[in-house]
C-alpha cells in the first residue's frame, strides 16, 4: 500500500520564507500606490492608468502564488506500476519511503516527505515543490514578479530622484522626531526589492523558460552538473512548450489546470525523441497488430468478466478507447522522399500510448481477477 509519510518540521519552518514573500509584497505595494501613485491620483491621468494597470497584474501575481503555494505538484497514481509488464526497470525506480513504485521522471522530495511527478525542484520560497502539475504556475508567477518589478523600478527610482534632495533638506533640520521619515525609509526598501528582483528575475525565469523549451527539468540539468546535454524527451520546442503550458494559447497566461490549459499528457508517460522518427512500414504494421492483439483480448476478457462491477465500466470505457485508437494512431505519412514526416498533434500521440498502457493494465488486472476466481471456487 502507497503509505502517506508525516510532515517533516522543514515543512514547518518553510512557512516562514512564505510570510517573507509577503512581507516583501506588502512592501513594494506600500511603496508605489499608497507612497509613489496615490497622492497623485485626483490630479494625474498616467497615475490613474499605471495605477490600473499595475492593480491587474498584483491580482495576477496572488493568483498564480497561491495556486503555486497551494497546488498539488502531483501525487503518483495509487498502484501505479503494479500491474505493468517491465518488472525489472520498475524495480529499480521502487520509492521505500512512500511504497510507491516511481515513473520516469518522478523523484522523491525529502523537504515534502513524498514522490512528486516529473519534479523540478523544492522551491523554498513558496514551500512546495514544482512538479508535474504547477509548473505552468510557477513559471507564471515568475513572469507576473518580474512584469511587477519592472514596473515599480523606474516608479520608484523616479519619486526617489524627485523626494530625496526635499526629505533630505527637512533630516538636516529635524532633531528629535525621526518616525516622520518612516514612509521614505520604506519607500527605499521597496526600491532595492524591485530592483534586486528585476534583475535576479530576469536570469531566473530565462533559465526555466529555456528549460521547458528543451523538455528539461532543474534535477535533469543538476544531475549533469550544467553540462550541455540533449533530453531525450526533447520534441520541437512548441511540443515541449505544451508538456508544461498545455494546446490552448489563451490559456497561456492564465495559471488554471482545467480544458486544454492544463499540461499536455499524464506526468506519467512521456514521449521519446526517438519515438518520434519516422517509424517503417513493417514497425507500423506491428503496432497495429498489437493494437487489434490488445482489442480482441480486451473483448474477451470483458464478456468473461463482466460481471464484475466497481470497476468495469473504467475498463470497458479503456476497451471503447483502445478500439477508437485505431483512428487516433501514430502513422506517420512518410513522402516519397521520406524526409517530412506529418505526425499527428502530439496530445493524440500521448493519448494513444496512455490509453493502450491503460488497457494493458486491464489485460493483467483482469487475468489476475481470473486467477483469484479460480482459487476461490477451487478452495470451496
Ligand atoms: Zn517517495
Ligand atoms: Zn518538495
Amino acid at each position: 500500500m502507497p503509505r502517506r509519510l508525516p510532515v517533516k518540521p522543514d515543512r514547518f519552518l518553510g512557512n516562514l520564507f512564505i510570510l517573507l514573500v509577503f512581507m516583501a509584497l506588502i512592501v513594494v505595494y506600500y511603496s508605489v500606490i499608497i507612497e509613489t501613485l496615490g497622492p497623485k491620483l485626483l490630479t494625474s491621468i498616467p497615475a490613474k492608468l499605471l495605477t490600473l494597470i499595475y492593480h491587474y497584474f498584483v491580482a495576477m501575481l496572488l493568483w498564480c502564488l497561491f495556486q503555486t503555494i497551494m497546488g498539488d505538484p502531483g501525487q503518483v497514481p495509487t498502484f501505479w506500476g503494479f500491474h505493468f509488464g517491465d518488472h525489472e526497470s520498475k524495480r529499480k525506480r521502487y520509492c521505500l519511503m512512500c511504497n510507491v513504485f516511481k515513473p520516469e521522471r518522478c523523484h522523491h522530495c525529502s523537504t515534502c516527505n513524498r514522490c512528486v511527478l516529473n519534479m523540478d525542484h523544492h522551491c523554498p520560497w513558496v514551500n512546495n515543490c514544482i512538479g508535474f502539475w504547477n509548473r505552468k504556475q510557477f513559471v507564471l508567477l515568475l513572469v507576473y514578479v518580474l512584469i511587477c518589478a519592472y514596473l515599480s523600478f523606474p516608479i520608484l527610482t523616479w519619486e526617489l530622484y524627485n523626494r530625496l534632495p526635499v526629505e533630505y533638506e527637512k533630516f538636516s533640520r529635524e532633531t528629535t522626531n525621526y518616525i516622520g521619515f518612516l514612509p521614505l525609509a520604506v519607500t527605499l526598501f521597496g526600491w532595492v526589492i524591485t530592483g534586486a528582483a528585476s534583475y535576479l528575475m530576469t536570469n531566473f525565469l530565462r533559465f526555466h523558460i529555456e528549460l521547458i523549451l528543451s523538455n528539461k527539468t532543474t534535477i535533469e540539468f543538476l544531475e549533469k552538473k550544467g553540462e550541455e546535454f540533449e533530453s531525450q524527451y526533447c520534441l520541437s520546442p512548441k511540443e515541449n512548450w505544451e508538456q508544461v503550458f498545455g494546446s490552448n494559447k489563451l490559456l497561456w497566461f492564465f495559471p488554471v489546470s482545467w480544458a486544454s490549459g492544463h499540461p499536455m499528457g499524464d506526468g506519467i508517460y512521456w514521449p521519446l525523441a526517438s519515438d518520434m522518427l519516422p517509424s517503417s512500414h513493417t514497425s507500423q504494421q506491428e503496432g497495429s497488430q498489437e493494437t487489434k492483439r490488445h482489442e480482441s483480448e480486451n473483448k474477451a476478457l470483458m464478456n468473461q468478466h463482466n460481471s464484475v462491477k466497481p470497476d468495469s465500466s473504467r475498463y470497458a470505457n479503456s476497451a471503447r478507447n483502445l478500439s477508437d485508437n485505431k483512428e487516433n494512431s501514430y502513422n506517420p505519412n512518410i513522402n516519397s522522399d521520406r524526409e517530412k514526416v506529418q505526425r499527428p498533434p502530439l496530445e493524440s500521440r500521448i493519448d494513444t500510448v496512455i490509453k493502450q498502457k491503460d488497457a494493458n493494465t486491464l489485460i493483467v488486472h483482469s487475468q489476475d481477477r481470473n486467477q483469484t476466481l479460480k482459487n476461490s471456487l477451487m478452495k470451496k
